[in-house]
């Protein structure tokens, strides 16, 4: 009988943070890839104030105006 014994879980992996590009441990990691929960916060902060703004307001586009558009 022989039981191989692959310690890999052992090895300790290394991520980068998508927010702060500080190297993280992805082992016991709750937030990750992110390094703490602030950075995953952050992350979708950024995603719903400034890069995700819909410019409705002087394009006149509104959901009306997209069923006519067919
Ligand atoms: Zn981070």
């Amino acid at each position: 009988m022989s039981t191989p014994l692959h310690q890999q879980q052992n090895l300790r992996t290394m991520i980068q943070c998508p927010t702060c590009q500080q190297p993280t441990l992805w082992q016991d990691n709750p937030h990750r890839p992110f390094c703490s929960d602030r950075c995953r916060l952050l992350d979708l902060g950024c995603w719903a104030d400034e890069e995700y703004r819909v410019p409705a307001e002087d394009g006149g586009i509104t959901p009306e105006s997209l069923e006519n558009f067919e």
